[in-house]
């Protein structure tokens, strides 16, 4: 795993940064990551979160998240890299995206959304990778670790101390990975989601229905945690995206 990371993270260094239009943010972004970066670092990651979350043997239910999936992403902004989607074996009521377009559906979310619920969870996945909130999170990160690298190197240090920060920036990656979005990515996240999930065909108002099924976590046997830690505040997103749907619904 870290040696796969160290690769990824010595191509990041090698592949040049520039200032993008991203039509998704509708800002001028500043690049470090490529996509190619992107895919590349999230393949790494995925292999193996896959091996410690099997994926469900149910086809029926893997090709229903890939359908809906492949609607919402495709009228998404960011069509420079594949989008997947899988559904793991875990009930908790959570969804989780890697670099990349790597996008997985817990099974418990699956079991209790109907398709316009689904297609807002799965749109506002695809929202996070249009976005880049996950690529911009790595490399602000990356930045940092490179300063303090530069800050090393200028103190003469051997190079195990080298090899030592390195490793500190390994960490930083996949930990990073796991951490959950700011609020402002959020709520980015949640306009994407309605409006793709509406230009794809589906009613945006599954959002706030998504979003109360997970809040009262049906049945007694989820966890409704999960959802919680990696996508906060779902009350104040609701709230907003009263406001949100009938805007995006007036335009086509
Ligand atoms: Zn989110």
């Amino acid at each position: 795993m870290v040696k796969k990371l160290l690769l990824v993270i010595f191509a990041f260094f090698l592949s040049g940064c520039s200032t993008l239009y991203n039509p998704a943010t509708g800002r001028n972004e500043f690049i470090m990551i490529n996509s190619q970066t992107e895919v590349q670092l999230g393949r790494s990651v995925v292999n193996d979160f896959i091996k410690e979350h099997p994926l469900v043997r149910d086809q029926k239910m893997q090709e229903r998240a890939l359908a809906i999936g492949r609607k919402v992403a495709f009228v998404s902004e960011r069509k420079d890299i594949e989008y997947n989607f899988y559904v793991i074996e875990d009930k908790e009521l959570n969804a989780s995206t890697f670099p990349g377009g790597f996008i997985f559906m817990n099974k418990g979310l699956m079991d209790v959304l109907n398709d316009d619920e689904l297609a807002y969870v799965l749109a506002h996945e695809v929202g996070h990778v249009a976005a880049r909130h996950i690529a911009k999170k790595i490399q602000s990160n990356m930045a940092y670790q490179l300063l303090l690298g530069v800050a090393f190197a200028g103190t003469g240090s051997g190079s195990g101390e080298n090899a030592q920060t390195i490793a500190q920036g390994v960490d930083t990656v996949y930990n990073l990975i796991s951490l959950s979005y700011s609020r402002k990515d959020e709520y980015e996240a949640d306009r994407l989601g309605v409006k793709y999930a509406y230009l794809a065909g589906f009613n945006p108002y599954g959002a706030i229905n998504a979003l109360e099924k997970i809040k009262q976590g049906e049945g007694p046997s989820w966890k409704i945690l999960g959802y919680f830690r990696t996508h906060p505040y779902v009350e104040d997103r609701q709230k907003a995206l009263k406001t949100i749907i009938p805007e995006v619904a007036k335009k086509k």
